[in-house]
C-alpha cells in the first residue's frame, strides 16, 4: 500500500500580517490534504515601514521592566500588540475570545518573566488564531520542543517527544521559535527561528516535503538588491545553500537545514503571494542539472584581515594553534585563513575585531614573534557557489576575467575544499560591482 504523503508548512511573519494574508495561508493549507502541520510565526510587516509584532514585543518588554515604569506607555505599548490580533481574529470573523491570555501575557510581562518569553508570545498567539481558523489542535512547542538549560536546543529529547505526539495528532498547528527548558522556561531562537522549528516538527512526523512559505518565489541566482531580477534556482543542495546563507543570502534561517540534513527531507522554499510557483527545492543531492555552472553568489561586505608575516613560520610546529589562540582568546570568531608560505591570513568581521584590534595585535607578538602583522579593513567577501563547478573546466578563469573585465582587483582567492564555492575577496567598494560582473558572466552570457 502506498503511503500517505505528509507535509509540513511553515509560514513568514509576512505570510500572516493580516486577516487577508491569513486567507491565501487557508486556502494554501485546505488545497491538500497532505498538508497537516502548520508552524507560523509571528504576524509580520503589513506594509513598508510597519513594526513586526515580535519587535513590538521585546519594545513592550523593555518598558515593562525599565527601572522608571511608565504605566501609561506600558498599557499603550501592550495594547498595540494585542490589536494586531483583534484585527486578525474579526477581519477574520473567528468566535475566539483571547482576552484571558492578554491579561496573564500583561501579567508575566510585569513579573518580569523573561525576555525570551516576552518575544515568543507573537507565534504562540497567531498559533491560537490559526489552530482555531484551521479547525487543527494547538500544540504549545513549550511542551514539545525541549531546551537544555544553557540554550542549546535538546534535539533528541525533543524529537522523541514530538514524534510521539505528531503519531496521535493528525493536524495541528505548533508555533515556531520557541520551546521551553525542564522548568517550563520559555526559550526561543534567534530571530527567524521559526524555520528551525519547521525543520524540526518535518524530522520527528518524517514529513515527505518541508514547505516554508515566505513573500519570495524562492532562492534567486543573486541579491536583488544588487541585480536586476536575477533568475529564481529551481533546485540547491543542502550543502550549497549553508555556503550560499553563511555568505549572507537570506531567505531561510541559516540553521534550518541542521534537523532534516541527515534525513534526505527536501525543503520548498515558496511564495504566499504567488502560490502558482513551484518555488526552490534545498535537497540533499540531485541529478537535475543547474542550468548555468554556479548555483548562486553571495557575499558580505565589511571583513578585516590580519596579516602575520614571519619567515620559516612553516618550520615552527604550532604556529598556527598559537595565532588561532589569540582570536579565541579574544573571543573573536574567524572567516576565512588563507596562507603563504612565510605569511598567513585570518580574515574576520571588520565591526567585532575593530573593538579588539590592539589587544590582539599585542597577543600575536607575545604568542609568536612575527616580523610582521599588517591590519587592512573594508575588504568584501563573494562566495560563488556550485555544484557543477567541479566537473567543469575554466571556472575560475571565467571569474578572474569577469572580475577583471569590470576593473576589479581581487585582494584575495580562496577555493574551499569541497570544489562547491570558490571565494574572492575585493574591496567594499567593488563589492556590488563584482557581484554584477559575477552573473552577467555566469548567467547572462554563453561564453
Ligand atoms: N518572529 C520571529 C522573528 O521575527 C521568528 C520568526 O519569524 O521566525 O524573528
Amino acid at each position: 500500500m502506498e503511503q500517505e504523503v505528509v507535509k509540513v508548512v511553515k509560514f513568514g511573519g509576512s505570510s500572516l500580517a493580516s486577516a487577508k494574508q491569513f486567507e491565501k495561508v487557508g486556502s494554501i493549507i485546505r488545497g491538500e490534504e497532505a498538508r497537516r502541520y502548520v508552524v507560523p510565526s509571528a504576524p509580520g510587516k503589513r506594509f513598508d515601514g510597519d513594526t513586526k509584532v515580535t519587535d513590538l514585543l521585546f519594545k513592550a518588554y523593555s518598558i515593562a521592566t525599565r527601572d522608571e515604569y511608565d504605566e501609561d506607555e506600558f498599557e499603550a505599548s501592550m495594547n498595540e500588540i494585542f490589536n494586531r490580533f483583534k484585527e486578525i481574529i474579526s477581519g477574520l470573523k473567528l468566535d475566539l475570545d483571547l482576552s484571558d491570555e492578554f491579561k496573564e501575557i500583561k501579567t508575566n510581562f510585569l513579573k518580569k518573566i523573561g525576555r525570551d518569553y516576552a518575544a515568543s508570545r507573537g507565534e504562540y498567539l497567531n498559533g491560537l488564531i490559526m489552530a482555531k481558523y484551521l479547525d487543527y489542535e494547538f500544540i504549545d512547542a513549550a511542551d514539545v520542543i525541549l531546551f537544555h538549560r544553557s540554550g542549546r536546543l535538546n534535539d533528541k529529547k525533543t524529537n522523541k517527544i514530538l514524534s510521539t505526539k505528531l503519531k496521535e495528532v493528525r493536524k495541528a498547528v505548533i508555533p515556531g521559535f520557541y520551546g521551553a527548558d525542564k522548568n517550563g522556561k520559555i526559550i526561543t531562537f534567534s530571530r527567524g527561528g521559526s524555520d528551525i522549528t519547521g525543520s524540526i516538527v518535518s524530522k520527528a512526523c518524517r514529513a515527505d516535503v518541508y514547505e516554508n512559505w515566505t513573500d519570495v518565489n524562492g532562492f534567486l541566482v543573486a541579491d536583488p538588491r544588487i541585480v536586476n531580477d536575477p533568475k529564481p534556482i529551481d533546485a540547491i543542495t543542502y550543502r550549497e545553500l549553508r555556503e550560499l546563507s553563511y555568505m549572507g543570502a537570506t531567505v531561510l534561517h541559516e540553521a534550518s537545514v541542521f534537523p532534516i540534513m541527515k534525513e534526505g527531507i527536501p525543503i520548498n522554499v515558496r511564495n504566499t503571494n504567488n502560490p502558482q510557483d513551484e518555488g526552490t527545492f534545498i535537497v540533499e543531492g540531485t541529478t537535475r542539472k543547474p542550468k548555468y555552472t554556479i548555483t548562486g553568489i553571495a557575499g558580505k561586505k565589511d571583513i578585516a584581515s590580519v596579516t602575520i608575516e614571519k619567515s620559516m613560520m612553516n618550520y615552527e610546529i604550532g604556529f598556527c594553534r598559537k595565532v588561532l589562540e589569540v582570536f579565541e582568546e579574544n573571543n573573536l570568531s574567524i572567516e576565512h585563513m588563507p596562507s603563504g608560505i612565510d605569511t598567513m591570513t585570518i580574515l574576520l568581521n571588520a565591526e567585532n575585531f575593530a573593538k579588539k584590534e590592539q589587544k590582539v595585535v599585542a597577543g600575536i607578538h607575545r604568542a609568536v614573534e612575527p616580523d610582521l602583522v599588517e591590519l587592512e579593513s573594508d575588504l568584501a567577501l563573494i562566495a560563488v557557489v556550485g555544484r557543477g563547478m567541479k566537473q567543469t573546466r575554466g571556472t575560475s578563469a571565467r571569474i578572474f576575467s569577469a572580475l577583471a573585465h569590470a576593473h576589479i582587483n581581487v585582494r584575495m582567492i580562496d577555493q574551499g575544499s569541497s570544489e562547491l564555492n570558490i571565494i574572492v575577496g575585493v574591496r567594499n567598494h567593488d563589492f556590488e560591482n563584482a557581484i554584477r560582473a559575477l552573473y552577467d558572466c555566469f548567467v547572462n552570457s554563453t561564453i
